[in-house]
């Protein structure tokens, strides 16, 4: 029995969604016994000079994609909110909101951990927050020596010691990596090639009713 109210959150640029994302979330959702779940789209990422398709086009997709399943919502902050969206102001937004029981899960892929001493204010994200890590299995299995020093002393063992603090945990989930990524489908696009079974029809449908992801500057980044 979980003590504690909880929050999860799965960030992303999802340009666009994909299955694998949306598998990666149900199961982490029904891991991590949440009830409150949310998508969390990066509006303006500081991470990468661009995404493909507006903040705009990728929060309708997302909405697309889960408007059938009420339990997962979509967080749209920080495609509301101006300027570069950096995670930590995010998380000490939705602490405020709360309050300083309820523990905040922040869920992310095994490569987005890898770069996460690259984030704005990151140790910071721990005050704010648990981290829970899917793993990707071409990942490399090992952090960068600075995440794993200032972790070391933050693992947490299983899932329910993520409900006995609001934050300052990480935890390491295994979800099912679909071979899927955003990338890939967009060069399907770009190159007049159908990304179908890859991501919801509905989805598809947007993609192609917008004439999205026709134009892709950059080739396909292998994954
Ligand atoms: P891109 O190919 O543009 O880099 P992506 O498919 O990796 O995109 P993101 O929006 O960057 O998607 O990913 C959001 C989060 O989902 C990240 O934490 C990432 O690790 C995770 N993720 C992406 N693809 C998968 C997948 N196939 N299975 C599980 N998690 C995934």
């Amino acid at each position: 029995m979980n003590t504690r109210p909880a929050i999860g959150l799965f960030g992303g640029t999802f340009d666009p969604v994909h299955f694998g994302h949306l598998r990666a979330a149900s199961e982490a959702k029904e891991k991590l016994g949440l009830e409150d779940f949310r998508l969390l789209p990066v509006g303006k990422p500081a991470h990468r000079s661009q995404t493909y398709a507006t903040a705009e086009h990728r929060l309708a997709m997302l909405r697309l994609a889960v408007a059938e399943h009420p339990d997962i919502s979509v967080d749209s902050r920080e495609v509301r909110r101006s300027g570069v969206s950096y995670m930590v102001d995010t998380l000490a937004e939705i602490r405020i909101e709360s309050g300083v029981e309820t523990a905040i899960i922040l869920i992310v892929g095994q490569d987005a951990a890898h770069g996460l001493t690259s984030w704005c204010r990151w140790k910071e994200l721990f005050d704010y927050a648990h981290l829970v890590v899917m793993t990707r299995p071409e990942s490399p299995d090992n952090f960068p020596h600075e995440l794993e020093d200032f972790v070391r002393e933050r693992r947490a063992g299983q899932v329910t010691d993520l409900y006995q603090s609001p934050a300052g945990l990480l935890l390491d989930l295994e979800v099912t990596q679909l071979a899927i990524s955003s990338t890939a489908i967009r060069g399907d696009v770009a190159a007049a090639r159908s990304p179908r079974f890859l991501l919801p029809d509905r989805i598809l449908g947007y993609i192609g009713f917008h004439s999205l992801y026709r134009q892709n500057p950059l080739p396909p980044k292998q994954k």
